[in-house]
C-alpha cells in the first residue's frame, strides 16, 4: 500500500527580551544556577506577575510577519501540573484566546513553493530545569530558565514529508532571527520543535492517529525522526498494529523514538484563566506603531534585490538572510560605487567564508563595509586584479589597514604599463619557441600556458585583460 505523511509542528521560541516575561529578573544565558531567579520565578506565595510589554511587542512583529491576525484580546490561563522545575504548580500560557491567529509561511523544496498555515502563536514562560548530571543519584534544580518568554509557533498539518517539515522549521528560524525577535540559537535551546507525525493511506481523506515527538533541538534531528517515526508507525501498521496517540523521545544516539507517556496518562491541565494577570488589548494604534517599524520582510527584500541589483535567486538569498547581511551589502554598493554582483559575489564568498571561519557574524566582521567598499572600488578601476584583491583582503582582515595603503605599501599596483607587459612577453615568447610551435599550428589551449607565464613573470601584477590583448596580437604576427 501506498502511504502519505502528515506532519504538524509545534515550535517553541525563546523570545529575546532582556528580563523575563512576568518579572524583571535577567534572561541571559549560561549564568550560575539560581542566581537570576527572583521571587516571581521561583513562584514564592504572595508575588504577582506584571506582564513585559516587550514580549507581546516582539509577538505581534511576528504575528505581522506571517500576515496573521492579531487578536484584539488575549488571555493569559494557567496550566497546571507537577513538576519539579515548575514550582508554582502550573506554567503561565495562553489557551483559548491566544496573541496570534491564522497566519502561514511560504517554503520551497526542489524548486516547488508551498504555503504552510500557522494555526496560532501564543505567549507563555518557560520551566526551570533539571541537572541529573553533577549531583550523583540527586536531582538540582536550576530556576534561571523559570519565567523566559517563549513564543509557541503552532503550524496546520500542512506538510507532507520530513524535508518540507525542515524546510518550515528553517524558514521560521531564519524569520524569526531576522525579525530580531529571537536569537536562534539552537545549542541553548532558544528554538526547539515538538514534530506530530501520521501516516494514512494515500487517497484517504481522514488523518490517521498521530504520535508527538518531543523536544527536537536540530535541523538534522528532526528529519531523522521524523523518518523514523514513518517508518516505525507504516511497520506497525502493516503489521496488523494501531498507532496509539502519544508522546515519544527521540534518541539521537541510537536514532529511535521511543515512548515517553500515552494520551491517557496525560495531564488533565485543568486551564482557566489567570486572574493574576489582565487581559492583553491590543489597539489598532499599537499596531499602527509596530508595523510602521517592521523592517522590510526576507522575502519582499529578496525580490528586491533580485529586480533593483539584477543579483541571482542564490546570491540574493543569502544576502536576504538576515537583516545585518542585507545592510552591509547596500552599504559596501553605496560606498563603493560599484556593480552590485561585483559586491555580491565578494560578500557571499570571500568574505562570508572568512567569517565562518572565525566563526564570526556579519556584525562582528574585522573587515567593515566602508573597507571592503574601498576594495572593490580597486578592483573596479582596475588599480588590481581579481586576484591580488583576495591577496590584500587577508591583509585588511588582519589589520586595520585601507586597501589603498596595503596596495601602496605591498606595490600591488597592477601594471598596465603596455611597454613593460611588451617586453616580458616578448621574454616568453622567445623562450618557448616550441609552444608557439604548437600555438600557431592550431592548439588553442597552449594560449592560457602563455598568459600563465606572463602573469607569474610578473608577479600577477599586470592587468590581465591587456596580458590577454597583446599576447594575442604578438601570437599571431
Ligand atoms: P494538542 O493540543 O494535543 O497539542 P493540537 O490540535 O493543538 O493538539 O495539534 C498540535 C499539532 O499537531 C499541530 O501542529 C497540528 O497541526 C498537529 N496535528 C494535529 N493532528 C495531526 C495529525 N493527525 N497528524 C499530524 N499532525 C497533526
Ligand atoms: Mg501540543
Amino acid at each position: 500500500m501506498e502511504w502519505e505523511t502528515v506532519i504538524g509542528l509545534e515550535i517553541h521560541t525563546q523570545l529575546a527580551t532582556q528580563s523575563k516575561i512576568f518579572s524583571g529578573a535577567a534572561t541571559a544565558y549560561g549564568a550560575e544556577p539560581n542566581t537570576q531567579a527572583c521571587a516571581v520565578d521561583l513562584g514564592l506565595p504572595g508575588v504577582l506577575p506584571v506582564l513585559n510589554e516587550e514580549a507581546v511587542h516582539k509577538a505581534v512583529i511576528f504575528g505581522m510577519a506571517i500576515e496573521a491576525e492579531i487578536a484584539p484580546y488575549s488571555v493569559f490561563a494557567r496550566k497546571n501540573y507537577f513538576y519539579p522545575d515548575l514550582p508554582k504548580g502550573y506554567q503561565i500560557s495562553q489557551f483559548e484566546l491566544p496573541i496570534v491567529g491564522n497566519g502561514h509561511l511560504d517554503i520551497e523544496v526542489d524548486g516547488v513553493s508551498k504555503r504552510i498555515g500557522i494555526t496560532r502563536a501564543h505567549l507563555e514562560e518557560d520551566a526551570g530545569k533539571s541537572l541529573h548530571e553533577d549531583f550523583h543519584g540527586l536531582t538540582g534544580i536550576d530556576l534561571n530558565r523559570a519565567g523566559t518568554p517563549l513564543l509557541e509557533i503552532v503550524s496546520e498539518p500542512d506538510m507532507r514529508s520530513a524535508k518540507e517539515a525542515v524546510a518550515y522549521m528553517r524558514k521560521l528560524h531564519e524569520l524569526v532571527r531576522y525579525l530580531d525577535i529571537c536569537d536562534g540559537n539552537m545549542q541553548e535551546g532558544s528554538f526547539r520543535c515538538d514534530a506530530n507525525v501520521s501516516v494514512r493511506p494515500k487517497g484517504q481523506k481522514e488523518f490517521g492517529t498521530r504520535a508527538e515527538i518531543k523536544n527536537i533541538n536540530s535541523f538534522k534531528f528532526v528529519e531523522k525522526a521524523i523518518n523514523h517515526e514513518i517508518e516505525r508507525q507504516i511497520e506497525l501498521i502493516e503489521n496488523g498494529g494501531k498507532v496509539v496517540q502519544e508522546t515519544r523521545l527521540y534518541d539521537s544516539v541510537k536514532d529511535e523514538t521511543r515512548s515517553m507517556r500515552s494520551k491517557e496518562e496525560a495531564n488533565d491541565y485543568r486551564y482557566f484563566p489567570d486572574p493574576d494577570l489582565l487581559p492583553v488589548f491590543i489597539s489598532e494604534e499599537f499596531k499602527a506603531v509596530v508595523k510602521a517599524q517592521l523592517p522590510e520582510l526576507p522575502q519582499a527584500k529578496k525580490h528586491r534585490f533580485k529586480d533593483q541589483y539584477a543579483l541571482d535567486e542564490e546570491n540574493a538569498a543569502i544576502l536576504t538572510y538576515s537583516c545585518q547581511l542585507a545592510d552591509y551589502f547596500e552599504a559596501v554598493l553605496k560606498a563603493s560605487g560599484c556593480e552590485a554582483r561585483l559586491c555580491a559575489n565578494w560578500i557571499t564568498g570571500d568574505l562570508s567564508a572568512a567569517l565562518n571561519k572565525a566563526g564570526l557574524e556579519i556584525t562582528d566582521s574585522p573587515v567593515s563595509d566602508e573597507r571592503l567598499a574601498g576594495l572593490l572600488a580597486r578592483i573596479s578601476d582596475n588599480t588590481i586584479s581579481g586576484k591580488i584583491a583576495k591577496q590584500v583582503f587577508e591583509e585588511m582582515w588582519q589589520s586595520t589597514a585601507t586597501a589603498d595603503e596595503i596596495i601602496a605599501e605591498k606595490g600591488l599596483k597592477q601594471i598596465t604599463d603596455t611597454g613593460a607587459i611588451e617586453a616580458i612577453i616578448d621574454k616568453i615568447i622567445a623562450a618557448n619557441p616550441g609552444q608557439v610551435e604548437q600555438y600557431r599550428s592550431g592548439k588553442d589551449k597552449v594560449f592560457a600556458f602563455f598568459v600563465g607565464q606572463v602573469m607569474k613573470e610578473m608577479q600577477g601584477k599586470a592587468n590581465p585583460a591587456e596580458v590577454n590583448k597583446m599576447l594575442k596580437v604578438k601570437l599571431n604576427q
